[in-house]
């Protein structure tokens, strides 16, 4: 596997970088990612691009515990990876249990309480079907995945918190989320006495889908389902992401973090009939 990648940090309070790899398959995969630090202290956010896998996280504790344990969760999740092995869900669900007893291993050696949110995609090979991919999301907590497959975006993940609970017992509407006074509490997160596990989606992918995920700091950014949509849409997507984020780079209440990942076709036979992507059917 080939892979570049650039880091177009111009300050410390805004990072973005950018890269791409071939998948086997002659399939490539690109993507962009934005992190700010907003006016918090530190950035207790954690991405990683390690295709086929992509990861955000959003670290809780406060200061450096928070940043650290975001930082334990992916760094576990991806170095837990066999070289060359198809991510599965029941490989991905045994290292995110890893990923948890870390963080919680590292919290009572510090004697302090910490968490981490966790959200990722991986794209998946179909076993004998070469050249067709899938995605497969995971999340637990309260960053998000969204997908855009021909022009149509949809929220893919289900938040675990206190509000989205309260929103499916129809105890809360949408437009009161933002300013619920719990809307910072998750019921499911790495390293704390909340469950752990993810929940997992799955469905075929298309040349030109794109994915996204995010921290929940971009609810900040504006209207959080237009920000996704004019991220997802964009022919460049880090400029729409840097023109939105520049501004809340220094302010920000919260730290945000947001990762554009797409796939591409099949480098060598575009125009090959026979690798024309499955119509995308829902999981
Ligand atoms: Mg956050």
């Amino acid at each position: 596997m080939t892979r570049h990648e650039t880091d177009k940090s111009a300050d410390r309070s805004i990072s973005a970088s950018e890269g791409e790899a071939d998948l086997h398959g002659g399939a490539r995969v690109r993507w962009w990612a934005v992190t700010a630090r907003g006016r918090r202290a530190e950035n207790e956010d954690t991405w990683a691009a390690s295709p086929p896998l992509f990861l955000v996280a959003d670290g809780m504790g406060g200061y450096a515990a928070g940043a650290e344990a975001s930082r334990i969760a992916v760094e576990t999740v991806v170095a837990e990876a066999q070289p060359g092995a198809t991510p599965d869900a029941a490989g991905l669900g045994a290292r995110i249990r890893l990923a948890h007893e870390r963080v919680v291993e590292r919290s009572l050696s510090l004697g302090r309480t910490m968490g981490s949110t966790l959200t990722g995609t991986a794209l998946t090979a179909l076993p004998g079907e070469d050249g067709f991919w899938s995605w497969l999301v995971f999340n637990v907590g309260d960053s998000r995945a969204y997908a855009c497959s021909a022009g149509t975006v949809r929220q893919v993940s289900v938040d675990h918190s206190v509000v989205q609970e309260l929103m499916a017992a129809g105890h809360l509407e949408a437009a009161g989320a933002a300013s619920h006074p719990q809307r910072h509490v998750v019921t499911r997160a790495l390293g704390t006495q909340s469950p752990h596990e993810p929940d997992f989606w799955a469905w075929p992918a298309a040349a030109g889908d794109r994915l996204l995920l995010c921290s929940d700091g971009l609810l900040l950014v504006g209207e959080e389902q237009a920000v996704v949509a004019d991220v997802l849409v964009a022919v460049h997507p880090e400029e729409v992401l840097l023109r939105l984020l520049q501004p809340v780079a220094t302010t920000a209440r919260d730290n945000v973090t947001v990762v554009v990942v797409e796939l591409l076709g099949r480098v060598a036979a575009m125009d090959d009939e026979a690798t024309a992507p499955r119509a995308a059917v829902d999981a």
